[in-house]
């Protein structure tokens, strides 16, 4: 039975009002009084309920991040436990909480791509890399380097929706009509092989390709105004886009030649989503800073994290000595009820090997959904671990697409909601990543409902 009154569900002109209440994120249509958003009001494990009692298999993990289901008792026992002791303490001016400190000490210790120095704490992705700009500003403007501001990343790439994280992200909607990209912000291309490669062209040499062209942009712009490279190691609202073979080798040893920071947006990759606890470990991407959201705290508490080498956290420290004060941070950075969440969600990780898990189970997964890719309106189903993305396109090809007013994609996301299955869906691109815990039958399930669905689509 539904909790919400049949009012509340159905906005109406009479009551004075048109739509609902909400300036809904990512949301057409919400001011109109035909549309009815579906409420979710319970989860349970890699389920969800709507507010009609229907249930629905979460093959997004909520928005990539609920990555231990949605009834974990331990991250309940966690938060409360934590408000009951201290509700909030800020970490301004040399005061702090002790989740945070331990948390910073535990997130220094898990990331072992290489050695990171120290953690700044956000309450979301967006802020992290939003703050990753201004740590690398501020480290440039340290080491008297003034003019190396500008950051390059990719086309396709979705690093957040603030001023700067939405500059940085890849994606035309994100900037249209919002003045978007900053000037500072230059993006390179998008590493998907299908689609870009050149006929004859191998995986290997398509990297090689996208490295040249990196370096051409590089020195086209002056290597002394070049201040950043981010990436997400498997690109994730941009379609679920895996880098092609020796990609990030071939990257870095560009960046790394003209002094350019890497940033690895690990916001969807982090703590098992691939296979491995991050995505830098898969891909052997040693990174100057890291920014961690989502599954962080498996999306209980929000909380974002940037990870920061020991060079330059040194410059910054000392940097701030000099000034007084590191004059960056949030109200919030490092609450401690979200810290406490976060370290019990570590915790959980590394107790039921979560990575092996991952590892054990993705193979059903992938080959599951894979198995379907001859269907004649799918162009590619691409991913590894428990990250999935499917592209329909007419005719197998990367460039036929379908008419944008078919709306392919919305349709075949319908079809799986109508089988009690929640997909995302960008235009033809549909994707999926289901918490960590997803068990043998319910990626059957999963599997069975994305086929019953496609057959409806075609
Ligand atoms: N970076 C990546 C790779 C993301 O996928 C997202 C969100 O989906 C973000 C950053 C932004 O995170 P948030 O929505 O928590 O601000």
């Amino acid at each position: 039975e539904s909790t919400l009154s049949k009012e509340e569900l159905t906005p109406t002109d009479e009551k004075g009002f048109k739509g609902h209440d909400m300036l809904a994120p990512f949301t057409a249509g919400w001011q109109s009084t035909d549309f009815h958003p579906l409420v979710i009001e319970k989860s349970e494990g890699c389920y969800v309920y709507d507010n009609n009692g229907k249930k629905y298999l979460d093959s997004l993990a909520g928005l990539w991040c609920t990555a231990l289901g949605g009834s974990e008792q331990r991250l309940v026992a966690a938060a409360t436990t934590q408000l009951s002791i201290l509700p909030f303490y800020h970490s301004f001016w040399n005061r702090t909480t002790k989740p945070s400190l331990d948390l910073a000490k535990e997130l220094l210790d898990t990331f072992t791509a290489r050695k990171m120095g120290k953690v700044f704490f956000t309450n979301s992705g967006s802020e992290a890399n939003d703050s990753q700009v201004k740590l690398v500003w501020y480290y440039n403007n340290a080491l008297g380097r003034p003019d190396k501001k500008k950051i390059i990343a990719r086309n396709k790439s979705y690093h957040g929706s603030t001023l700067i994280a939405a500059s940085l992200s890849g994606l035309p909607a994100l900037h249209q009509k919002f003045d978007l990209p900053v000037p500072f912000v230059l993006h390179t291309e998008c590493p998907h092989y299908w689609r870009f490669h050149l006929p004859g062209e191998t995986e290997e040499e398509f990297s090689t390709r996208l490295a040249n062209n990196l370096e051409n942009l590089i020195l086209k712009e002056g290597p002394e105004t070049i201040a950043a490279f981010i990436a997400e190691p498997v690109m994730g609202a941009g379609g679920v886009i895996p880098p092609p073979a020796t990609y990030f080798d071939k990257i870095q040893d560009v960046v790394k030649k003209y002094d350019i920071l890497f940033i690895a947006d690990e916001v969807i990759c982090a703590f098992g989503r691939l296979g491995t606890m991050f995505g830098c470990d898969k891909y052997n991407i040693k990174p100057d800073l890291v920014s961690i959201a989502k599954a962080l705290s498996s999306a209980y508490m929000p909380i974002g994290a940037v990870l920061v080498s020991p060079e330059i956290a040194e410059v910054i420290n000392s940097q701030s000595d000099k000034l007084g004060s590191f004059s960056h941070g949030f109200t919030y950075s490092g609450h401690p009820v979200a810290c406490a969440v976060a370290l019990e969600a570590i915790k959980i990780y590394k107790e039921r090997n979560i990575v092996e898990q991952v590892q054990k189970i993705s193979p059903r997964f992938q080959d599951g959904v894979k198995a379907f890719s001859n269907s004649p309106i799918i162009g590619e189903i691409r991913g590894t671990g428990l990250i999935l993305g499917t592209e329909f396109t007419d005719n197998k090809s990367p460039t036929d697409f379908f008419p944008p007013e078919w709306g392919v994609g919305v349709y075949f996301g319908a079809e799986c909601e109508k089988r009690g299955m929640l997909v995302r869906v960008a235009g033809d691109n549909i994707m999926m990543s289901p918490p960590f815990i997803i068990s043998p039958q319910e990626i059957d399930q999963l599997i069975s409902i994305y086929g019953e669905a496609l057959r409806a689509t075609e």
